[in-house]
């Protein structure tokens, strides 16, 4: 599309792409209108019909364009339930198709197509209840029409003829009212199943990046967040990060001795406390059974042993199950820094050894180690 088009597009039509489609459909359904002139000025020609009626139906008929487009381009319609105003613009150009019946003398038979094809352009917008209501508008309006015509234009509109010329309207429009209005319905289902989907899309990508019972990212979620981290890492050589492994000290325990359903509510409570204790930054997971892995950003081990340590202090201090306040489990861990470009389950190898370690040393601690490759820091064990 050349510049100069999009620029004539955007001034005829605007730049909001739903007010672009109302306004070109109202300007298509337009084309109708002018059918209907063509078909005056065919009458005039053939001297059926009198230039002047022609000029005054025609004018009409453009006044009824022009104030369409200036209510939809002036962004008024928005104020209106349906924005498009499809029941009313059909209500107008059936009342003007009427008029060119009533005025086109012998080539009136012609313009009951253009009835048909009005409504057809309602078939894909309109709401069931509307479609019957503009069905029922074109039978009403055509009977008086043609009474009307059968009366005083008994030459151009013998009873004969308009008596079939009603019945085809009397039995066409309505079923494409109630095709329109089919349509109608079976639109609302599929929006209806849309939004379905659209809900269950939600919930399962839930389901594929949390854990159920924490609601923390799972492991396979935390995965592709730590491949993340280590990507930018490289691309960047910034925000180097730090892992920490963590496991509940003597949970099982806790479920022997209290019930699976404490364990868990210990394991929820958990959970809860590192979250609230950890930076923004910083992301927890769920990494299995009583295990969770935190990622610490743009931080060095020690830096973020302290944050450790807090959760530490928190939790000795925070009863995780409300009725249960003398319950109060600790956690080792093993907190190493991730080192440029090793993989990344090297790194959570050497946190595991660690945590192994803080076990071994007696438990509720944390040890650090470091990658091998880089100068070896002094060794901090906290208990
Ligand atoms: P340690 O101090 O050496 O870590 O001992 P521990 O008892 O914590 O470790 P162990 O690996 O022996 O036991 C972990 C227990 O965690 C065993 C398992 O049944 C329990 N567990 C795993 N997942 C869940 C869960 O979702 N809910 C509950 N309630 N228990 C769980
Ligand atoms: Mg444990
Ligand atoms: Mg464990």
């Amino acid at each position: 599309m050349t510049s100069f088009t999009r620029r004539f597009g955007d001034v005829l039509l605007g730049t909001d792409p739903k007010q672009r489609l109302r306004i070109s459909r109202s300007l298509t359904a337009a084309s109708v209108y002018l059918i209907c002139v063509a078909l005056m000025g065919y009458a005039c020609l053939t001297g059926f019909m009198a230039w002047r009626e022609a000029a005054e139906l025609s004018a009409a008929i453009l006044l009824n364009v022009m104030i369409w487009y200036a209510i939809l381009r002036s962004g008024l319609n928005k104020r209106f339930a349906d924005p498009a105003l499809t029941l009313p613009q059909i209500m107008a150009a059936l009342t003007v198709i009427s008029g060119a019946y009533a005025i086109t003398g012998p080539v009136h038979g012609s313009t009951m197509m253009l009835l048909a094809l009005v409504l057809v352009f309602g078939i894909f917008n309109m709401r069931a209840r509307d479609a019957r209501l503009a069905g029922g508008y074109t039978v009403l309006i055509m009977g008086g029409v043609i009474a009307w015509k059968v009366r005083s234009e008994p030459e151009y509109y013998p009873l004969r003829l308009e008596v079939a010329h009603f019945v085809l309207v009397a039995a066409i429009v309505p079923t494409i009212s109630s095709l329109a209005a089919q349509l109608s319905s079976l639109r609302a289902k599929l929006q209806a199943q849309k939004e379905e989907l659209s809900v269950a899309l939600q919930r399962i990508q839930i389901l594929a990046t949390r854990d159920e019972l924490t609601g923390l990212y799972n492991r396979r979620h935390m995965l592709e967040v730590l491949t993340q981290h280590q990507k930018r890492l490289e691309r960047t050589g910034h925000h180097r990060f730090c892992l920490a492994l963590l496991d509940i000290d003597h949970f099982k325990r806790i479920n022997d001795t209290h019930g699976h359903g404490v364990g868990d509510e210990v394991l929820r409570g958990f959970a809860q406390v590192a979250e609230s204790v950890l930076r923004e930054t910083d992301v927890l997971a769920r990494w299995g059974g009583e295990e969770f892995l935190v990622l610490l950003n743009d931080t060095q081990t020690n830096q973020a042993n302290i944050g450790l340590e807090r959760l530490r202090d928190l939790l000795a201090r925070t009863a995780l199950v409300p009725n249960m306040p003398e319950l109060k489990p600790t956690f080792s861990a093993g907190l190493t820094a991730y080192d440029t470009s090793e993989p990344l389950h090297v790194c959570i190898e050497r946190a595991d050894q660690a945590l192994y370690r803080a076990k071994a040393a007696g438990r509720n601690r944390t040890e650090v180690t470091q990658p091998p490759e880089t100068s070896p820091q002094p060794r901090k064990v906290m208990g």
